[in-house]
Parts: C-alpha cells; sequence; structure tokens
C-alpha cells in the first residue's frame, strides 16, 4: 500500500499561488489593449503574408518595446521585459490569442526556445554574437533536429553527423519541419557527434550561421495548403560538409539532449500558454454566435448540444489553464516539471483542436471562411498534437514516470 500522507503536502501548490497580483493583471491590461488597438486590427494585413505585412510587423515591434512590453520570456538582463514563467503564462492569454502577436512581442516560437537555451548555455561571445541580435529582433533562428529518414519522436536515432577537425566541426546532414528557416541568420543543429556514446549523450548543438558553404535550404514545406514565407516556414535543409568553429559548440558536447530537454521542456509551456489564448478567443466567438444566430426557432444557445459544447469547453479551458498555471510556477521554483508539462502538452493539444472544432461548427460555413478567425486557427492547432512531441509519446512519459514512482513504492502525488 502506498503511504497516504501524501494527501497533506506543505509545499503543495494552492490555487492562490498561482493567480497573477496586482502588478501583473495591471501589466496584462496593457498587453491586451495594446492587441485591441495594434494587432486584432491589423490581421487581415498580416495574413496576407507579403512585404507590407513585414513592414507593417517592424512597426509593431518597434511600438511594442517603446511599451516596454518585449521579448517577455527573458529577463531584463539578457534583453528582456520579464522572466518568471508564471507570468508570462498570464501574458501569453492576450498574446497567444492572435497568431501574429507572438511575432509582435519578439517572444516567437522557436526564437524564444532559442533564446532561452543561448541564455542559459551559450558562452558570453556567443551571448554577444547570437543572443544580443536575436532576442532585440534584428535576426530570426531554427531549430534544426528533426529529420524525414528517422523518427522525430526518438531523436536517439538522429543520423546528422558532426566530426571535428582541427578547430572545426563538419556538419553532414538532412534535417525537415526547420521552422522559420527561411530568412533566418542562424540554426542551432542537433548532430550526432559520438555515435558510440550512451544514446543520451551522441549528440550537440552547434550554432550555424545559415550563409555557411553547404547549408541548403531545399524548400518550404507546405503543411495544411500552407507554403509560408519566412517566419511562418518549415523547411528542409540539407547540410553538406558544412564547416563551422568549435566555438560554436553550444553547451558541452554530448550535451545536446539535455539542453534539448531544457529548451523543449520551457518551449512546450509557451506553446501551450499561447494555446490558452486561442482557446479563450474560440470560446468567445462560439458564445457570441450562439447567441446571435437563429435557427428552428430560436438562437443556437438554446440547443442542448450547444449547450453542452460551450459547458465542456468552459470546463476544458479552466482545466488547461490551470495546468499550465501549475507547471509555470513549478518551473519557476526550479522544478523540470516533466510529467506536469507533458500531461498539458497533450491534454490541451486535444483541448485547443475540440474547442476551435466546436465554434467552427457553431459557425456554420462562416466558420470555414475568413470572416472569422476560426478557420485559420483551426488549420495550425493540428500540428499542436505533433510538435514538440506527439500526444502518444507525452502519454508514454507521463504514464512511464507515474508507474517508475508506484514500482518504486513512493505513489504519486498530486500537488
Ligand atoms: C508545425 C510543425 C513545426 C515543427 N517545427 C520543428 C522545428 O522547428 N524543429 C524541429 O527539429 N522539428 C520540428 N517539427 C517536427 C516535430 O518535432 C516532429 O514532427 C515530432 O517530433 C514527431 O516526429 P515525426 O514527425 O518524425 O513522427 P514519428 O516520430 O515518425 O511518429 C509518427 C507517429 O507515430 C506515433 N508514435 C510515435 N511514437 C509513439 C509511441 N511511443 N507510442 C505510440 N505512438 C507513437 C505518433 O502518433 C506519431 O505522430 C515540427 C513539426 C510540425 C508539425
Amino acid at each position: 500500500m502506498v503511504a497516504e500522507a501524501h494527501a497533506c503536502d506543505a509545499n503543495a501548490v494552492t490555487i492562490a499561488d498561482l493567480r497573477p497580483t496586482d502588478e501583473v493583471l495591471e501589466l496584462r491590461a496593457r498587453v491586451r489593449a495594446f492587441m485591441e488597438a495594434h494587432v486584432y486590427p491589423n490581421e487581415p494585413a498580416l495574413n496576407r503574408e507579403d512585404e507590407e505585412a513585414d513592414a507593417l510587423v517592424a512597426g509593431l515591434r518597434a511600438h511594442a518595446k517603446e511599451e516596454g512590453l518585449w521579448a517577455p520570456h527573458l529577463p531584463p538582463e539578457a534583453g528582456g521585459s520579464n522572466g518568471s514563467f508564471l507570468v508570462y503564462a498570464h501574458l501569453n492569454e492576450e498574446i497567444g490569442r492572435s497568431v501574429w502577436a507572438q511575432l509582435v512581442f519578439g517572444c516567437q516560437a522557436p526564437d524564444a526556445g532559442n533564446g532561452e537555451i543561448l541564455w542559459g548555455f551559450g558562452t558570453d561571445e556567443q551571448k554577444q554574437r547570437w543572443l544580443k541580435p536575436l532576442v532585440a529582433g534584428e535576426v530570426r533562428s531554427f531549430f534544426s533536429m528533426t529529420e524525414p529518414e528517422v523518427s522525430g519522436s526518438d531523436p536517439t536515432t538522429l543520423r546528422t553527423r558532426a566530426v571535428r577537425d582541427g578547430d572545426e566541426w563538419v556538419i553532414d546532414g538532412h534535417k525537415w519541419f526547420s521552422s522559420g528557416a527561411e530568412g533566418a541568420a542562424f540554426g542551432i543543429v542537433m548532430a550526432v557527434t559520438d555515435p558510440d556514446a550512451d544514446p543520451h549523450r551522441r549528440a550537440t548543438q552547434i550554432i550555424v550561421p545559415a550563409d555557411t558553404p553547404g547549408v541548403e535550404i531545399v524548400r518550404a514545406i507546405p503543411t495544411m495548403g500552407h507554403r509560408g514565407r519566412g517566419w511562418t516556414t518549415h523547411c528542409e535543409v540539407r547540410y553538406t560538409s558544412v564547416r563551422v568553429p568549435v566555438e560554436n559548440t553550444l553547451g558541452e558536447v554530448g550535451e545536446g539532449f539535455r539542453i534539448a530537454q531544457k529548451r523543449l521542456g520551457p518551449g512546450r509551456i509557451h506553446h501551450v500558454m499561447r494555446w490558452l489564448g486561442q482557446m479563450q478567443r474560440a470560446f468567445e466567438l462560439m458564445c457570441s454566435y450562439a447567441l446571435e444566430r437563429e435557427a428552428f426557432g430560436g438562437p443556437l444557445a438554446e440547443k442542448q448540444t450547444v449547450q453542452n459544447w460551450i459547458a465542456d469547453s468552459a470546463a476544458e479551458i479552466q482545466a488547461c489553464r490551470l495546468l499550465t498555471l501549475d507547471a509555470a510556477h513549478k518551473i519557476d521554483q526550479g522544478d523540470e516539471a516533466r510529467v506536469e508539462v507533458s500531461v498539458i502538452k497533450f491534454f490541451a493539444a486535444k483541448a485547443l483542436n475540440d474547442v476551435i472544432d466546436r465554434a467552427v461548427q457553431v459557425h456554420g460555413a462562416r466558420g470555414l471562411t475568413d470572416e472569422t478567425p476560426l478557420a485559420g486557427m483551426l488549420a495550425l492547432a493540428r500540428g499542436a498534437r505533433i510538435y514538440d512531441g506527439p500526444d502518444e509519446v507525452h502519454r508514454m512519459v507521463v504514464a512511464r514516470r507515474i508507474l517508475k514512482a508506484f514500482a518504486d513504492g513512493d505513489g504519486w502525488r498530486f500537488d
């Protein structure tokens, strides 16, 4: 039998720990005001993804900087404006509502995650050369791990090799889904440096300037019918005899997986925080339209099926919020929160898809048009169940860890 003393833990997180302080509420209100004044009205123009949209983004970014709202994922000493995961979660409930806002506030994937690992593991020189312009929004970056030939869920099978030749790494490999690689200044490439080492010690992360001879952006891979442009691309990249100095090693040789874990844990939480915003936006559209649209003698809001969708969505959104805030709080306390991060990754990805899908359904044909943001949100949401680890892998991680705790006689504590 597992001891029942777990039920009362002095360190347990309470709901009060997760609530925003007055200061955070005020900051969040400023982000919301910025979104209402500058982001939502510009969405149609931004969705066109042309040069005019690029200029618009540049102007909005300058404005966000002036307002002190820039790069809220990093502390001021790293060039950001915040640094607490919990606070960032609260802000992302606003920022996440529009796919463009992360770019406007300088906390877009994958640059935010890359910025965090450069801040955490980079040398002073790497921070100066790569992190500084990245956080300032002067350049973009990409993270190049997944390969078409092997399972991205099991990166111990990666084939891209980096071989040391004097003071240089020589990299050969084939990657895909390197998001944002088109137009980026550099990538962080995961390459096998010691194929004979323990599987989790084989790979190293190496910073590769995009203009290094041998780096070829083969194509932007269209996903869900969308090719993307620049930041919104997912690229196939080939590395052929790419030479970079060994000083471009991020962290220690063989530490690629440890750093990836550091990157992907917070990175997953960043995604989920934004999904909270997407879900809430879809939910609001669903409720408003249900009250407004009439069929069979009354508003859709009076149909029990629609009421069930609204009730289920409300429950799922609040569950996702609390799970996310709890995981963010634990990360702030220095905990890796591996189980919490995996729980929220698969649970929120499903809720995201379900809530947006219900909102589309309530809108009927209009839900598929560009008259509402829902169709675009739905197309983007599907990838959430795959990127940064598919649902099934996160469920596996959760179950394995919990079962191990039981096998060790500790049981599992819901704190
Ligand atoms: C929009 C998008 C952006 C991305 N951006 C990046 C990026 O910037 N950089 C990067 O390196 N990668 C990126 N990726 C790649 C992403 O991380 C991988 O797609 C993901 O890790 C899954 O790998 P895979 O596609 O090779 O699927 P596979 O590993 O081949 O898995 C295929 C399917 O098998 C099932 N499966 C796998 N393992 C298990 C298991 N243990 N139990 C049960 N079922 C299982 C799952 O259903 C899974 O979907 C991105 C992907 C998408 C969709």
